[in-house]
């Protein structure tokens, strides 16, 4: 039996639930953790976190199919990347194996807290690990707590996906051989100051480029760039400094696999964009957002589909892959995992 929330009308906000997972890692080993109903964290003051911002997290969704089962889609690629993270911040890695049984038991206990089939919310799911013990010279923490919650959200687009307009941000987000590939809190504190900025020029998201060179299309601060050439070709910007997401990978593979469409991820020019047919941000909590314009200092690049509603290959390429995440579409192997 769910809950009585007004699924409709919840935003993208935190919504305490029952349950979280919680281990800790202390002697060189994690503990054997669970679930518990206690949302409060006590720490020493001088936390590696707290200092040095030593935490890297994931984000990932639970869905109710059409046919009322619970599923997580490709959670084994959130923990895999979680790994990576937590590797490049000199913290011990998760292991896999715990991750996905974490996710398992924490969308269980809270299932009552999963949006119905046709709602359009979703729920969360927000794994990350810190530093926990006292660090003052720098060098990583001996502790660490891994830690998974999860919380309600509404549907990303009320009333239609209508496309945003975006600029080219004078600020950089991730340095060449720097942590852009990991997903580290640090890069979102420092795009924090670019955003708000954005949002007070009326400005939905920043189009970061690569700070070597600021020729090349990166990301978003949140989500990947996919474009469609005139010839319905999908292209992706590569970049060691881009955060792989798994949103933009599964839309790749189901263009190619599902859509019969040429796929290529290669670097891509500023210079160029303005010669694609479509652009799209990419990334779990919209799957898609069409972007309709590009404002790069006062020089408008309006993609041909408009201000009004997606492209039509990007509306293909969500549909499907919002079709095989509500279980509609039949799934290449592995992608859902159901959870019991
Ligand atoms: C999380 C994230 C994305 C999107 O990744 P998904 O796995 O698709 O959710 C894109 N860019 C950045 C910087 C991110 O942190």
């Amino acid at each position: 039996m769910s809950v009585d929330l007004d699924w409709a009308s919840l935003g993208f906000g935190y919504v305490k639930t029952p349950f979280r997972y919680v281990s800790n890692f202390k002697d060189g080993k994690w503990d054997e953790g669970g679930l518990t109903a206690d949302d409060m964290i006590l720490m020493t003051e001088c936390a590696g976190v707290l200092q040095y911002s030593q935490s890297v997290f994931e984000g990932l969704k639970a869905y109710t199919t059409a046919d009322g089962r619970i599923v997580t889609f490709r959670p084994d690629l959130n923990a895999e990347r979680m790994v990576e993270s937590a590797k490049r911040l000199e913290m011990p890695p998760f292991p896999v194996e715990r991750f996905l049984d974490a996710v398992d038991k924490v969308v269980a206990a809270n299932r009552d807290y999963v949006p119905p089939y046709g709602s359009g919310a979703t729920l969360y799911i927000r794994p990350y690990m810190f530093g926990s013990s006292a660090v003052i010279g720098v060098k990583p923490a001996k502790e660490y707590q891994f830690r998974m919650f999860v919380t309600p959200v509404g549907p990303y687009f009320k009333g239609g996906a209508k496309p945003i307009t975006i600029r080219v941000s004078d600020f950089d987000r991730a340095a060449p051989r720097g942590t852009g590939h990991i997903k580290a809190g640090l890069n979102y504190a420092m795009s924090l100051h670019a955003i708000v900025d954005a949002h007070e020029k009326g400005f939905d998201e920043n189009m970061y480029l690569d700070p070597a060179t600021r020729t090349y299309v990166e990301e978003t601060g949140g989500a990947n760039f996919l474009f469609i050439t005139k010839d319905k070709k999908v292209v992706t910007p590569k970049s060691d400094s881009i955060l792989p997401s798994i949103t933009r990978r599964s839309l790749c593979y189901v263009a190619e696999k599902y859509l019969g469409l040429t796929v290529e991820h290669r670097p891509v020019k500023l210079e160029e964009v303005k010669d694609f047919a479509e652009c799209g941000l990419c990334g779990t909590a919209a799957v898609i957002s069409p972007v309709g314009k590009i404002v790069d200092h006062g020089k408008e690049i309006c993609f041909p589909a408009g201000m009004q509603k997606m492209g039509e290959v990007t509306q293909e390429l969500y549909d499907t892959l919002t079709g095989i995440q509500m279980g509609r579409i039949a799934p290449p192997e592995g992608w859902i995992r159901e959870i019991k």
